[in-house]
């Protein structure tokens, strides 16, 4: 997954740190997960089979629960558009340069711009972009970067 999110469709907004009606918007821990699904893969490096390589899965994936990915965090959405591999993807910027990422969704329900709640409905999981069955990928980012969500919840 690159880190630069250059090919996207849609323009990746700046984060103004605080947003008016927004607040200020930290990423705690004892976060609720973005869905009902459970666990299937988590964050860490994994050996290719087949390329005998290894490489760094930057996310948790969860099963398909009753579908709907809720914000894990109240912020504000820097991006909702389609990636070449995360296919249908929302970003949300909290405070102290952390972010959630939530890929391969079936439709977003949120636009760039938009100030969230925690627990508030941004999408529907489905199957798209780089993805061989419906799931939803969720990344925690510190400045740019992918850390492991696990600590979080
Ligand atoms: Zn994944």
């Amino acid at each position: 997954m690159p880190p630069l999110l250059l090919a996207a469709t849609s323009a990746l907004l700046s984060f103004p740190g605080t947003v008016p009606g927004c607040g200020p918007v930290p990423l705690t821990r004892h976060l609720t997960p973005p869905v009902e699904g459970a666990v299937i893969k988590g964050y860490g490096l994994v050996a290719h089979p087949l390329l005998k390589k290894v490489k760094l899965h930057t996310g948790i994936d969860y099963t398909r629960g009753d579908s709907r990915v809720h914000a894990v965090a109240s912020g504000f959405v820097v991006f909702a558009g389609t990636l070449p591999d995360d296919g249908v993807t929302v970003i949300i910027a909290h405070t102290n340069g952390m972010e959630t990422l939530y890929a391969h969704l079936a439709r977003a329900e949120v636009g760039p711009g938009l100030c969230v709640d925690a627990g508030k409905e941004i999408g529907l999981e489905g199957n798209t972009g780089l993805s061989t069955e419906p799931h939803l990928h969720f990344e925690i980012r510190r400045e740019g970067s992918p850390v492991d969500p696990l600590p979080y919840f």
